[in-house]
């Protein structure tokens, strides 16, 4: 791509992102502005008028099965006596049928209801909530401009979650085609809790029918990837039989589950985990029965922090030439880009907005211009402050640089404005009453209120309040 081309791309890039931006805002607004107190009020408007309605027609061209489709708003039932004569009346009178006009579900999203998203071979997203049902996920990933994305199938933190609905499984599969997400892209997170390393049998099973319940998830919904955490070796037990146990239990979700492929992230290294090196996750791979249903998330948090270094163009080389001699470059079917709030090999796992960690956008570049993580799903982890404009400026800066390689000088991808403008993104959510997953800044009031009173929304990741911080040292031993 020529630099004149390029330059366009940026200016429709921030175009994008002036439009998505005001019309998040609006979407904000109108949903702040419909309080239930608020909507209950509508609601009982609305039955009122109804019945006032019907009073009047029945008279002349009232029906019986108007009146039966009635709720029973308490008003209703005091007039009950009243709308029995009245039905009587409309019976006799043999007037022409009318039904009730039953409330429509608002209507399926299009295309057109979104900015249009970047184009480009890196498929760059987020982890987005699938809060209110999966399907909401779908929408979530295109209001942030994202062409690939990632999700929980069920509660994070729990074993078991109930089924998906039907409405769920049919309206997930039709916005995947109608927002034109291919199901590659998309890469869902299997539950925390499952240890498939255990050595204890019946902890073991207890985790893979978790984990078979996320690919029966995966199945419903049509998609193919589902990526999970290996595990840790538990009391007495030992990386071998751990690993032993992990593949074994992988050999038996790919004859159960043949349509999705598992997906094993690499960690950070904290107590006895499973995958922290790249020998780890290659042992794994070489027990797997059919290597076709086999690969690997590259979480950058998680590398950096078990000694992976990303932060240079020579350091980023050396490790993905590690891991293509180790594992093999075929196997790497996702990529998790966290910036880290902890030094090199500190074998933490806490994530940090792009740029600001210790990893540094560098880092970042260096993936979005490596033709060797094209077309898989490349997926941010990072803090989204409960809101769309985070991950969208993350997702959008991404974009940007890297249509950039290195060594083109652009003032679009200098590193220091490209940090700001995220900085200044996280800055203006944090004005706006917003804080960052679980953090909230000393500055700030405790029990979820911020300084200015207002209270702390839902987590904008995943369906729980918990995110992928500190997930190497949430499982416990008898997980
Ligand atoms: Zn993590
Ligand atoms: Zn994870």
């Amino acid at each position: 791509m020529d630099s004149s081309s390029l330059s366009e791309l940026s200016q429709t890039d921030e175009e994008f992102t002036q439009v998505s931006l005001t019309r998040s805002r609006k979407r904000k607004k109108a949903t702040k502005g419909t309080s239930i107190a608020a909507r209950a009020r509508k609601r009982r408007v609305a039955d009122e008028t109804l019945f006032s309605e019907t009073q009047s027609s029945v008279g002349t061209t009232g029906t019986a099965s108007l009146i039966s489709n009635l709720s029973t708003s308490s008003t209703q039932i005091a007039r009950g006596k009243q709308s029995l004569q009245l039905e009587e009346q409309a019976k006799k009178a043999k007037a022409p049928t009318r039904k009730r006009k039953v409330k429509e579900p608002p209507p399926e999203p299009t295309l057109a209801d979104f900015a249009p998203r970047a184009k480009n071979d890196w498929k760059i997203g987020a982890h987005v909530s699938g809060a209110g049902g999966l399907e909401n996920a779908v929408t979530n990933a295109a209001s942030i401009g994202a062409n690939a994305f990632a999700l929980f199938l069920k509660s994070n933190r729990k074993w078991e979650s109930p089924p998906l609905t039907e409405d769920t499984i049919t309206r997930f599969r039709s916005r995947m085609r109608v927002l034109d997400y291919n199901p590659t892209f998309v890469l869902p997170h299997s539950t925390y809790l499952i240890n498939m390393a255990h050595s204890d049998e019946g902890k073991r099973e207890k985790g893979y029918q978790c984990f078979a319940d996320d690919l029966r998830r995966c199945e419903q919904l049509g998609l193919t990837l589902c990526n999970f955490h290996p595990g840790f070796v538990s009391a007495g037990g030992t990386k071998e039989t751990a690993i032993t146990n992990i593949a074994t239990c992988l050999n038996r979700a790919h004859r159960e589950f043949p349509s999705v492929s598992t997906v094993i992230e690499c960690m950070a290294g904290t107590k006895n985990v499973v995958g922290a090196s790249f020998q780890d996750l290659a042992d794994i791979i070489k027990l797997v029965e059919d290597k076709t249903k086999v690969g690997v998330c590259l979480d950058t948090c998680h590398m950096f922090a078990a000694g992976y270094d990303l932060r240079t163009k020579k350091s980023y080389e050396m490790t993905m030439e590690d891991f293509d001699s180790v594992i093999g470059l075929r196997y790497l079917k996702g990529m998790h880009l966290n910036d880290s709030k902890t030094p090199f090999q500190s074998n933490k796992d806490r994530h940090e907005n792009l740029g600001i960690g210790t990893l540094g956008i560098q880092s970042f570049r260096n993936i979005v211009n490596d033709p060797r993580t094209k077309g898989i799903p490349l997926v941010l982890e990072t803090p989204g402050f409960d809101c769309e404009t985070v991950w969208r400026k993350e997702v959008e800066v991404l974009n940007r640089i890297s249509a950039r390689p290195i060594g083109v000088s652009d003032e679009d991808c200098q590193e220091e404005a490209v940090v700001e403008e995220i900085r200044r993104t996280i800055g203006a959510a944090e004005e706006a009453g917003y804080g960052a997953k679980g953090k909230v800044p000393k500055s700030r009031t405790s029990h979820g209120k911020t300084a200015k009173g207002k209270k702390r929304k839902k987590s904008g990741r995943g369906e729980e309040e918990d995110g992928e911080d500190d997930d190497d040292d949430e499982i416990s031993e008898d997980g």
